[in-house]
């Protein structure tokens, strides 16, 4: 049995179940759905996405209250005069979905741009703010809200009771499911993943990562809409209550609670919650012999003590029995005879590929990089040398448009670069690895030298969730496999990157730089950590690389490694050049053999 089964089991039951569960226990199900997807959307946003919200409670309220207010408002009526009642609740929607984009548009560029603890602290504030608009806008009825609001109707068909509503409730968190777990097994979805692990990974890779956060943060915020909207169809009478800061904070205990990593975590998370807030209604006015919302310290606790027994939610221990039943997820299968990427024209050996002019950087008083001049050409090892503190990293930085010299000028396949981001360096070919390594850790290794093609990829996010973008992914992963094979890492393809050794991971790295057929790849300390065979390892496939046509830019520590690699030297002293040349002339070089305190290291 696989999961895709167990799941289809879970609905044909649900199904078959629905026309004989008792009233309560379908209403009670009906909001589950509802809860479920608002918390769906805070996985994709929190678990998946690495952005915490507080405030999806108020974008449930602009579902709602659009519907509400389209339903019996007389403006609204004179506007929409010629329309039949039963259209109503579909203008509600659209309407709701519009604001809610909108205003989730506007948030998103104001909040997500900054950094740390701001976005969840801008989060409680509109969340704060929005349920005052509710409460204090006499056309929303105020704070006692609004009744008698149309039921929806589809093809005449009434859906007023919970019974039928809340198959639509179901189905529609069934599709969302689908949806997002189609968007997760694609290149967008790949790129969504990366934006945890911080910005710079993700934008050397191709990804736009201010655009692709703002749209995760729309997706969840209409996910949350779409709640909101069903929720006035199921209960037709709208307040703010239920819209309310607090309510925001249960939607985030249920991702979290679930396992905000996992879209069925979300359904998990939203059962228990919802059940557990039930009885606790029920059973803690009577112990403590006073009325009061007394349940959310119980789910702080709750939450607490998940935290610290299962980080990662309830839903990976539950998806661990279940694998009892249905057996480990199989590798996926690569299709056979997938079609090809499109191919870069690589420059021809010898061909300048990067030249750093006169490179100064400046961090207030210090000259952290003084007037270096470099290039690299294609089917060439450069490597940068030089004591900690050299300034080897922050020409690294210079030169991958993670940051921009104070003076000179960094040029890419002719190109002057000055202040453009790293994406347009990676757009030019430049491909490259990291000091500390930047690796999903959780995810195959197919899927991170995947992320590395990611710009070499076209379809979208509707395309994927709608699995319009097979062909393409098949490609993509195809693509993948071939730089896998080519780095020596076939046997680990489908293994996690955290349970590799940290050579293999930076082998990884090299082979996720690969796959966006860079013209040249930049190094940094890639030898740092590997025992002498994974060095021997490296060394055969750089040199392979770079019988190929590569240009390579090595930052190195490992003097043996580089002297036995390398083709030119440049070595870096307080910021500033004071040799270069072959590995023999540096070696030999009076400047260099002091600087490595009398010649040593050399
Ligand atoms: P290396 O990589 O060769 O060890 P770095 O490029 O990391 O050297 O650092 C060069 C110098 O610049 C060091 O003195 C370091 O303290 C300083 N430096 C690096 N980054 C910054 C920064 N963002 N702000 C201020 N000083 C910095
Ligand atoms: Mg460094």
């Amino acid at each position: 049995m696989k999961p895709m089964h167990l799941v289809l089991a879970f609905i044909v039951l649900l199904g078959a179940a629905w026309g004989f569960l008792p009233p309560f226990t379908v209403t009670l199900l009906s909001y589950i759905g509802l809860y479920a997807l608002v918390a769906v959307g805070l996985v994709m946003l929190t678990g998946v996405g690495g952005m915490t919200s507080f405030g999806q409670a108020a974008f449930v309220g602009l579902g709602a209250y659009a519907t509400a207010w389209i339903s019996l408002s007389p403006e609204a009526a004179q506007w929409l005069g010629a329309l039949p009642k039963g259209a109503y609740p579909w203008v509600g929607l659209l309407l709701g979905l519009a604001v809610t984009a909108a205003v989730a548009w506007v948030l998103g560029a104001v909040t997500l741009r900054l950094s740390g603890h701001y976005l969840p602290l801008g989060t409680i504030a509109w969340g704060l703010s929005l349920y005052y608009v509710f409460g204090n806008l006499e056309m929303l009825g105020g704070f006692t809200g609004l009744s008698g609001i149309a039921p929806l109707e589809v093809f005449g068909v009434s859906l007023a009771s919970p019974r039928r509503l809340g198959l639509v409730i179901w189905a529609v968190l069934l599709l969302a499911i689908w949806g997002l777990h189609n968007l997760l097994d694609s290149r967008e979805g790949r790129a969504i993943r990366a934006l945890k692990s911080g910005r710079l990974m993700a934008e050397s890779m191709g990804v736009d990562t201010a655009r692709q956060r703002i749209k995760v943060f729309v997706l969840a915020a209409l996910l949350a809409a779409l709640s909101g909207w069903l929720y006035v169809l199921l209960q037709r009478f709208v307040n703010p209550t239920p819209f309310a800061l607090n309510i925001g904070i249960e939607y985030l205990f249920m991702a979290v609670v679930g396992g905000s990593g996992h879209l069925w975590g979300a359904v998990l998370g939203a059962t228990l919650i919802t059940l557990l807030k039930e009885q606790l209604q029920d059973w803690l006015p009577r112990l403590l012999g006073s009325s009061g919302n007394f349940e959310i310290v119980v789910f702080g606790l709750l939450m607490l003590l998940v935290l610290q027994r299962a980080p990662n939610g309830l839903w990976p221990m539950l998806a661990g029995a279940l694998q009892r039943f249905t057996g480990a997820a199989a590798p996926r299968r690569l299709a056979a005879g997938a079609a090809t990427l499109a191919q870069r024209q690589l420059p021809p050996a010898g061909e300048l590929i990067l030249q750093a002019d006169k490179v100064t950087k400046r961090f207030a008083g210090l000259l952290a990089n003084n007037a270096v001049d470099l290039d690299v050409r294609a089917g060439e090892v450069h490597a940068l040398i030089g004591p900690n503190g050299a300034g080897k990293s922050t020409f690294f930085n210079m030169i991958s448009g993670v940051d921009d010299p104070t003076e000179g000028q960094v040029r890419l396949m002719g190109q002057v670069m000055q202040g453009q981001p790293s994406r347009a360096f990676a757009a030019l070919g430049l491909g490259r690895t990291f000091q500390h390594v930047r690796l999903l850790g959780e995810r195959s290794v197919l899927e991170n030298v995947a992320l590395g093609a990611h710009r070499r990829g076209r379809q979208g996010w509707l395309a994927s969730m709608l699995r319009l973008d097979r062909a393409e992914e098949a490609a993509v992963l195809a693509e993948a496999m071939r730089q896998i094979e080519r780095c020596g890492l076939a046997e680990v393809a489908h293994t996690p990157a955290a349970a590799l050794p940290l050579g293999q991971q930076r082998i990884v790295e090299i082979a996720r730089a690969l796959a966006g057929q860079p013209a040249i790849l930049l190094l940094d300390e890639p030898a740092a950590g590997l025992r002498h065979l994974e060095k021997q390892g490296l060394a055969t496939l750089l040199t392979q690389l770079r019988s190929e046509g590569l240009a390579i830019l090595v930052v190195e520590h490992d003097m043996e490694f580089v002297m036995n690699l390398a083709d030119r030297i440049t070595v870096l002293e307080f910021g500033t050049v004071i040799a270069h040349g072959t590995p023999a002339e540096v070696q030999a070089n009076p400047r260099v053999i002091a600087a490595y305190l009398g010649g040593d290291v050399l």
